[in-house]
């Protein structure tokens, strides 16, 4: 998969695209175009969609604009929606469903910010042109008017997307004094889309890039993770480290940038961390049929314990001892304070603290014992693991790069074979905990647990041993105690 930017598009390619795209959608907007000017209201196709239509891609989510106040809108859609639900209504958001088509309908705003407070204030306005120009970058302000399909686009958007740039209707500081968040939307969209950031806004971002700090955590996580989920990461990264707001929202990347020793033994960590997430990326598609969060972030973090413990040797080699416990402990510090779920912070940090194991299998010396080990640690996360430590190489060496390849190649082929000959998936002891207290001849306790996870190394370290000998080396270690 290419990583880097797309081609730029030609007028006549973005017409034909959004025409082809309008025709797609025009049994809904079509009827919702003349439902509201039949009423007296106006109505607009506007953002996301307005801009993918012209980018060439499918939107079934779409986004409407409208002079009706919301109870008007909901009353409008009453009979036509095939559900109908609010989403905020001191926002305006009246959400709707009509056959696959996923609508939500904001009344038109003309918002004022409070700067002290993390919520905007809502003021509905009265044009379409004063909405737009509340919005933040000029390829999200376009609308396409219902239902006799104008273009509005008053700040130059559609110039914009064809050079694939990303401007602020206004200037971009006053855009980002109003809601600092639309800074990470920034390189958001440049993630997702490709696209450069214009210079005036990069420079406002970097001039401004605490004002974020007054943004709640889910809301900057939520870009984020759109950021990391796009077809151009590395842009978004860049920016973000570029213009600081990285070191206030995820300090842990631009620390990856180390010096470089005085012999040049190591690479720059950052740099390799960029490719290791491409090398992720690669593999998406096949291993996960797509997009894939944890395998991004744990990419994105595997290294993140090497600041903190670099350590340099008398003979000048530098050495990062730990570096993959350490990391796994600021990957979950960091992920917690973005408010990311329990389960993905589970995930990710212990993709993070089994990244290096691999390294000891050296060119196949494990024993079943080891590779079994490594299959229970990485639990559900094993492929993801197998994921990571792929893309974890690096190094510009053909030979060695295709080495490591196969060695991984003959790591997955005997966790295969174990798996297929012993159920790998559900390692349990020969034994279970019934039959522990039974043929102990004792009650649940503290005993039972020891014996089972005794049984379990044995199970480990000598594949399945059958019930008799289990119960026999059962019988020994109680013996032993
Ligand atoms: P996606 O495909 O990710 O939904 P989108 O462009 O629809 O992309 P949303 O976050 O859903 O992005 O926002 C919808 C539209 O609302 C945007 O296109 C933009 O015009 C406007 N918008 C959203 N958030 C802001 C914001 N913080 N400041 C200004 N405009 C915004
Ligand atoms: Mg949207």
């Amino acid at each position: 998969m290419p990583h880097d930017e797309p081609a730029p598009l030609s007028m006549v390619e973005v017409q034909r695209s959004v025409a082809a795209e309008l025709d797609r959608i025009a049994p809904v907007i079509d009827e919702l175009g003349r439902r509201f000017t039949e009423a007296g209201h106006e109505i607009a196709l506007v953002g996301g969609p307005v801009r993918d239509a012209m980018l060439g891609r499918h939107h079934n989510d779409l986004d409407l604009t409208t002079s009706a106040r919301p109870e008007q809108t909901e009353r409008l859609l009453k009979g036509w929606a095939d559900a109908m639900w609010d989403m905020g209504r001191d926002f305006g958001t009246i959400g709707c469903r009509k056959g696959e088509w996923q609508v939500e309908i904001t009344t038109y705003r003309s918002e004022s910010y409070d700067p002290s407070s993390r919520n905007p204030d809502v003021a509905f306005g009265d044009t379409l042109a004063g909405d737009l120009g509340r919005r933040d970058f000029t390829v999200n302000a376009m609308a396409v008017r219902l239902p006799g399909r104008e273009v509005e686009d008053p700040y130059g958007g559609v110039l914009d997307l064809a050079h694939r740039v990303l401007r602020t209707p206004g200037t971009p500081e006053d855009s980002f004094s109003d809601d600092p968040l639309r800074m990470m939307r920034a390189a958001r969209f440049a993630a997702q889309l490709g696209f450069e950031v214009d210079e005036s806004v990069v420079a406002a971002m970097t001039a401004m890039a605490e004002r974020i700090e007054i943004i709640s955590a889910e809301r900057v996580r939520d870009e984020l993770v759109k950021l990391v989920m796009g077809a151009y990461p590395r842009r978004g990264l860049t920016l973000l480290v570029d213009t600081g707001l990285a070191e206030l929202v995820l300090p842990e990347l631009p620390a990856l940038a180390l010096e470089r020793d005085e012999h040049h033994r190591h690479k720059d960590v950052y740099e390799h961390t960029l490719t290791v997430l491409e090398q992720a990326i690669d593999q998406e598609q096949e291993r996960f049929g797509g997009p894939d969060l944890v395998s991004r972030l744990a990419a994105l973090m595997h290294d993140v314990g090497k600041p903190r413990t670099r350590r340099f040797l008398d003979d000048g080699t530098v050495t990062f001892h730990h570096h993959d416990v350490v990391g796994a402990k600021l990957t979950r510090k960091r992920m917690k304070a973005l408010r990311f779920s329990n389960d993905d912070i589970d995930a990710v940090s212990a993709l993070v603290e089994l990244h290096l194991r691999f390294h000891g299998y050296g060119s196949g010396e494990w024993t079943d014992s080891a590779v079994r080990r490594y299959v229970r640690d990485a639990g559900d996360q094993l492929t993801r693991l197998h994921v990571l430590t792929r893309a974890d190489s690096t190094t510009r060496n053909r030979r060695k790069a295709e080495r490591l390849a196969r060695t991984y190649d003959d790591l997955e082929a005997r966790i295969e074979r174990l798996a297929e000959a012993e159920e790998l998936g559900a390692m349990r002891p020969d034994l279970d905990g019934n039959q522990i207290m039974e043929i102990l001849g004792v009650g649940p306790g503290r005993e039972v647990g020891e014996a089972y996870r005794h049984l379990l190394e044995l199970r480990m370290d000598e594949g399945p041993l059958g019930e008799e000998r289990a119960r026999e080396e059962l019988l020994a270690w109680w013996a032993r105690r």
